[in-house]
C-alpha cells in the first residue's frame, strides 16, 4: 500500500516537503507550501485532483509576470513535468516565502 504523506482537503494540507502546517488561504485554494514553496503532482489541470503521480513538485525557477505577478515553475520530482503556479506571496495568511521567490527568480534550468 501507498504510504499516505500528504493530505488535501479546503481546510489547508501538511507540506510532504518539510512537514509545514499550512493554512488555507481563503480567497483561492493554495496548492504549494510558503515555506519552501513545494507542491505536489495531485492535478493535471488545476485543481482538478486527476493526476496519480503524487509525487513532490519541488520549485526550480521563478519568473515574473506583467500581469500575473511571481510565478514558480514546479517540476515533479517523479515523473518530471513542470506546472506553473502563481505565488501568493501577498496573502494575509502565511504568505509565500518572498526572500526565497526572489532567490529562485535568478536560478537557471
Ligand atoms: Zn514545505
Ligand atoms: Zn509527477
Amino acid at each position: 500500500m501507498e504510504q499516505k504523506l500528504f493530505t488535501k482537503n479546503d481546510n489547508g494540507f501538511i507540506c510532504a516537503n518539510c512537514g509545514f502546517e499550512v493554512k488555507p488561504l481563503g480567497y483561492t485554494s493554495r496548492n504549494h507550501c510558503p515555506k519552501c514553496l513545494c507542491s505536489l503532482h495531485v492535478d493535471i489541470n488545476p485543481g482538478d485532483r486527476a493526476c496519480e503521480c503524487h509525487g513532490v513538485m519541488h520549485p526550480v525557477k521563478v519568473v515574473t509576470d506583467p500581469k500575473k505577478g511571481y510565478i514558480i515553475l514546479h517540476k515533479c520530482s517523479k515523473c518530471g513535468e513542470i506546472h506553473r503556479n502563481k505565488a501568493a506571496h501577498e496573502a494575509k495568511v502565511q504568505p509565500d516565502d518572498i526572500n526565497y521567490l526572489i532567490e529562485l527568480t535568478a536560478r537557471e534550468i
